[in-house]
């Protein structure tokens, strides 16, 4: 089945609503499913208006005892009349968030959600438990104790599934020592573009490195088997289903335009393999497609993700985003006919945030005028249901921390730390300035140099991460780590520049510039700290890539002092760094690393650890260029005959899957089980890969495939196939072997059909190549 054109006026969709109420019918997809003698059970004595309550989120600070609904008293308790009045009165499914965007430690959420299950269970008529969700992104953000990782492109960097699983594993963990049970994680769009405020949310520009790393994602914190009843295990919530991070200003919940195919091609497949990995739910991309909001997009969301896609678990909103197909989209006339247009496109759970009764009686008048089917109405509270049951919260509905030993503990740190040190990523490094000797006398400088806030990015302790250096005070900035490593003695601070850190992320004034320069003529090297301050969703757009004026000239400066710098980087995106990057001989990348990012990063620059990160993106030298790896060929063209003599203007900083070593490597014997492949056969690739320096290291084999010809669509220049780390002592080989099977080689054809067509394929993995012929 394909996506029909996604340029869907809103008189079609109205038709399209027409439709879903007929569809509605439909056979159950859960026919087979033990827990539907029990859902049926339910539905059969359940109120339209106690439906409607299932199908309705909000926030903690609505029920919290306070002010309004937008803040509550601090230590949160629950508002006994506000919180009847949403479980009992209008029978609230589903909570979401912390209060007042803080913390809380395991035994404070301990209470407020055993509260609010005992309402829900005790009060109510159905005794149907809340199902609390929270987004723990890199760790569980909004537990105070918590371990934290690096964010999902640090994590993409390490190229270690592994590393993936066991961080999510302990999240789970983590997050049902504090209670919650629902995770609205992990991210698997595609980040594609630098601009975009979220990039550092994803795994990074390749389709293939997002679906592998997803997978892990998923079993890490549903567990193998997806039973989320466990309690060590939670249920995923993929999102932002589909197409996100990529609309055409670079800023968040903008218009994109994608074509079916290029959906299909490179957003959907992370999608489709996460769903097959059981993932429980799904939330919606809040932006705009082709013109349509996504969230009142009929044939993504019923016809792709439910019907094609066969996804069972319940589709949840972004925040608010119902309502904004009225107030910000313009497709609805009033909150209503939003509403409607949204339920029948195939939402189950709307995201209310804050004003629940607007959505619930509204809904409730919808299916009493027969606008939103009583079937649609059932589908969609049969699928949350469904993921209550399968969580076991009508037997459970509470985690206790006490059971919980392992939370924060050294066990965890370390999986942290050693995922920090994977991550860590080596794009420059002239005359082997890395590793420092321990002796030399270093200027440590920059914004990001000391403090935690930077090292972790947004959903840290709260949305934005401002409140980081209030929760993490026991771990170790970059120049505490470095101080720690070199002697306090040897090493000189002077910030240079410094982030307003009350103001906008991207507030920053000169902090001792002249003092830094100076204390960089002492100094044997120096260590500049640049990148970003924290930031996510709109409040991090950006209109200019380069790295902050600011920033640009402090470097300068520095290379100008005449001691060699080492560049450490740590960015939510990729700031361009052109102006200067030529007068750096050492540059590292450290991306956003958590909380052990300053004592991975130390132990890198002082040679303790051999860096092995690789970049998941592309690091673009201009912001007006802005191209991934796998682009078409007409965007990296060599040089042609005569007088059209030119090249064309493929010049990336650094290449995707760029990242260096203290050792080095050779590849070789790059061979093919047979020199064709035909259908329903297994093509071997081996390449044998040495270590050819002195030093232990680790290294990713990135297995490249050109599609030489394509009928029609042009082909990508290459594509990302497999991949596989290994680590190698100094002289030793090992032989990597990946398969390829006919499906793994396939594009989206132009009627939106995978096919793998016959003709030349390339092989490429390092500098070496080879072609076999698909018959
Ligand atoms: C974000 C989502 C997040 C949700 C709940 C939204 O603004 O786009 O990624 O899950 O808020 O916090």
């Amino acid at each position: 089945m394909k996506i029909h054109s996604l340029q869907v006026g809103t008189r079609a969709l109205k038709r399209l609503c027409v439709l879903a109420v007929a569809l509605g019918s439909m056979q159950s997809t859960f026919a087979q499913d033990k827990y539907d003698a029990q859902i049926n059970s339910l539905l059969q004595k359940m109120t339209v208006e106690e439906k409607v309550g299932q199908m309705a989120q909000i926030t903690l600070d609505v029920i919290g005892k306070g002010p309004n609904r937008y803040a509550s008293d601090e230590p949160v308790v629950l508002d006994k009349a506000e919180t009847n009045k949403a479980l009992v009165k209008y029978h609230i499914g589903s909570v979401l968030n912390t209060a007042n965007n803080r913390a809380r430690t395991p035994e404070a959420w301990y209470k407020i959600i055993s509260d609010i299950q005992n309402i829900a269970l005790k009060q109510t008529r159905m005794k149907i438990p809340v199902i609390y969700g929270v987004d723990a992104m890199h760790g569980v953000t909004y537990t105070a104790g918590a371990t934290m990782f690096p964010q999902q492109i640090a994590l993409a960097a390490t190229f270690n599934r592994q590393l993936v699983r066991s961080g999510a594993e302990i999240t789970a963990y983590e997050l049902r020592a504090s209670s919650i049970p629902w995770n609205f994680a992990p991210v698997l769009d595609l980040g594609a573009d630098p601009r975009f405020p979220r990039q550092w949310e994803t795994f990074g520009e390749d389709p293939y490195l997002v679906t592998e790393l997803g997978k892990q994602m998923i079993k890490g914190m549903e567990g193998e088997d997806n039973n989320v009843a466990h309690p060590e295990k939670v249920a995923t919530s993929l999102k932002h289903f589909l197409g996100y991070m990529v609309p055409v200003s670079g800023k968040d919940r903008t218009p994109a335009y994608i074509s079916d195919q290029a959906l299909r091609e490179y957003h959907l497949p992370a999608f489709k393999a996460a769903i097959e990995a059981g993932a429980h739910s799904v939330m919606i991309n809040s932006g705009i497609i082709n013109g349509v909001p996504v969230h009142a997009n009929y044939n993504i969301l019923t016809k792709l993700l439910k019907e094609e896609l066969g996804f069972k678990g319940l589709v949840i909103t972004d925040w608010g985003d119902i309502e904004n197909l009225h107030t910000r989209d313009r497709i609805a006339k009033d909150h209503k006919e939003a509403i409607m247009l949204a339920i029948n496109a195939g939402i189950d759970m709307s995201m209310i945030a804050y004003n629940y009764e607007v959505f619930c009686d509204n809904l409730i008048a919808l299916v009493k005028e027969g606008k939103v089917s009583q079937e649609r109405l059932d589908d969609a509270v049969r699928r949350i249901l469904w993921v209550k049951y399968r969580l076991g919260l009508f037997e459970k509905p509470t985690t206790n921390p006490k059971n919980y030993a392992k939370f924060g503990s050294k066990e965890f740190e370390t999986q942290a730390y050693l995922a920090a040190q994977e991550a860590i990523t080596l794009l420059k490094n002239q005359n082997n300035l890395l590793p420092l000797a321990k002796n030399k006398k270093i200027l440590v400088t920059g914004p990001n140099a000391n403090n935690m806030r930077t090292l972790n990015g947004a959903w840290t302790y709260s949305w934005q991460g401002e409140k980081v250096d209030e929760f993490a005070g026991k771990y170790n900035t970059i120049l505490e780590a470095v101080q720690k490593k070199a002697g306090a003695g040897n090493v000189t601070y002077v910030p240079g520049v410094s982030y307003k850190m009350d103001g906008k992320y991207f507030e920053e004034y000169a902090d001792k510039m002249d003092e830094a320069v100076a204390a960089a003529r002492n100094a044997d090297v120096v260590v500049l700290c640049v990148g970003e301050n924290t930031y996510t969703e709109t409040p991090g757009n950006m209109s200019d890539l380069y790295l902050s004026d600011l920033q640009t000239e402090l470097a300068l400066k520095l290379a100008a002092a005449g001691k060699p710098v080492v560049l450490v980087l740590n960015e939510g995106r990729p700031r361009v760094i052109s102006k200067f990057e030529d007068k750096v001989p050492a540059i590292v990348q450290t991306f956003l690393p958590g909380n052990y990012g300053g004592d991975a990063l130390a132990d890198v620059l002082f040679g303790d650890i051999n860096p092995s990160g690789k970049l998941p993106y592309t690091y673009p030298r201009f912001p007006n260029s802005i191209v991934t790896y796998n682009h078409k060929p007409s965007e990296s063209r060599s040089t042609v005959e005569g007088v059209y003599n030119y090249d064309a203007d493929y010049n990336p900083q650094f290449e995707f899957g760029h990242g260096l070593s203290y050792t080095t490597f050779s590849y070789g014997n790059l061979k093919l089980s047979s020199s064709t492949l035909k259908a329903n056969q297994t093509l071997t690739i081996t390449v044998d890969v040495t270590n050819t320096g002195k030093r232990e290291g680790k290294e990713t084999v990135l297995l490249y495939i050109s599609d030489m010809v394509a009928t029609l669509m042009t082909p990508d220049v290459k594509r990302l196939r497999g991949f596989d780390k290994l680590s190698l002592k100094p002289g030793e080989t090992k032989t990597v072997s990946f398969q390829i099977k006919p499906d793994d080689i396939a594009f989206v054809n132009l009627e939106n059909k995978r096919v793998t067509e016959p003709g030349e394929f390339k092989v490429q993995i390092a500098d070496k190549t080879v072609s076999f012929q698909f018959e």
